[in-house]
């Protein structure tokens, strides 16, 4: 087994500034200045528990590509690319009221594509079996016409758009466990029916009035989107009868030539963020679910992308259980996080769980499908 591996420490420069978590520090209204919630360390101590732990000798460590300006207009628009580029150079920015960037803030954010990139191209040549991009900033928020929710330059989308222009693959599907909904993965490509867009997400948290079950899709790709918003408090049992009764068929019935995972760890129960209650021994199962889907339909092409994760003391052990699952390896450094929310009460699946659960596993039959005789309803 081998297991691409890409992380830049220059990622972890990308500067968000001081912050009251999401907000612009004002003193005189009473809040004070502290750090960003997307703040180094969430991402800076995964890559070091990867290396301290010795799971980076398992894995085979890559360089993010480099990024041209027609990988980045494939997926987002001209203008808003000369803003960011221009408003990088110049100190700094914000692509909204809370994601502020820095100086440099746009290169680092193409190096993160070009993570994403790398570890694509290394799964579709066939040089890894499957790889992880730990990845800064995040990308899945980033819309066609401009950043948001932390995000600048949506990753995934750019190795996704990427790789079917070069002709590497053809159907890629998507699944997005972040606790917050990838409208931006969802947005770039709602007309495209070779691409499958999968969210699992806490209902109706960020961004507004965004992931709901009708969200399926526009004209040639329609069914092509499937969003499954899940109930506040949702733990192992939900998220694993989400991923065997929703992603599970769906990735089948789309039968896709590589699995991306925008994997997003603020459904954490740690997370500031989310209120979510998964730990990282939840994480590992989701992870041998999907690799176990890759096995079966496409080779075990799988490619993982980091997108968001606030606790900067558990992400590292979520983050490590899904990398050492994709090697094939185990570390023995246990997660100290795990036993204090394992045992909580409602960690098993409840009804009105089950309830959210059914209306997205009812959409899954119109997703486009290759096999014959099939017309999306
Ligand atoms: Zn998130």
């Amino acid at each position: 087994m081998h297991t691409g591996y890409v992380w830049n420490p220059l990622m972890a420069w990308h500067d968000t500034g001081t912050s009251a978590g999401l907000f612009k520090p004002s003193p005189l209204a009473g809040i004070q200045p502290g750090e960003h919630f997307e703040h180094p360390d969430t991402k800076r101590r995964l890559a070091e528990l990867i290396e301290t732990s010795g799971l980076l000798w398992h894995l085979d460590r890559m360089d993010p590509l480099p990024i041209e300006r027609e990988d980045l207009e494939r997926v987002h628009d001209a203008t808003y690319l000369d803003w960011l580029e221009r408003t990088s150079a110049d100190g700094g920015g914000r692509v909204d009221g809370s994601s502020p960037f820095g100086q440099g803030s746009y290169q680092i954010a193409c190096l993160a594509a070009g993570s994403t990139a790398s570890a694509m191209d290394a799964v579709l040549e066939g040089w890894v079996d499957n790889a992880y991009a730990l990845t800064r900033p995040p990308g899945h928020h980033a819309r066609r016409k401009g950043g948001l929710g932390f995000c600048l330059i949506n990753n995934v989308a750019v190795a996704i758009a990427r790789s079917i222009a070069r002709g590497d693959a053809e159907r890629v599907a998507v699944v997005d466990f972040d606790v917050h909904h990838g409208n931006g993965t969802q947005d770039i490509f709602y007309a495209d029916p070779n691409v499958l867009t999968i969210s699992l997400h806490q209902d109706q948290l960020f961004p507004a009035n965004s992931g709901h079950l009708h969200e399926t899709g526009v004209g040639p790709g329609v069914g092509a989107n499937l969003n499954v918003p899940l109930p506040p408090g949702s733990g192992r049992g939900a998220y694993l009868t989400a991923f065997d009764d929703v992603v599970l068929p769906a990735l089948h019935r789309f039968a896709p030539d590589v699995i991306v995972v925008a994997a997003g760890y603020d459904a954490g129960a740690y997370d500031p963020l989310g209120r979510q209650m998964l730990t990282s021994a939840t994480y590992r199962e989701m992870t041998r679910k999907l690799l176990a889907a890759a096995d079966e339909l496409c080779d075990g092409h799988l490619v993982a992308s980091h997108e968001g994760g606030y606790s900067p003391w558990a992400v590292p052990f979520h983050g490590l259980a899904v990398v050492e699952e994709l090697a094939g390896t185990r570390t023995g450094v246990a997660d100290p996080f795990a036993r204090s929310f394992a045992t909580a009460g409602q960690q098993d699946l409840q009804p009105h769980q089950r309830t959210a659960i059914d209306k997205a596993a009812n959409l899954v039959a119109n997703i486009p499908s290759p096999h014959a005789g099939h017309q999306p309803r």
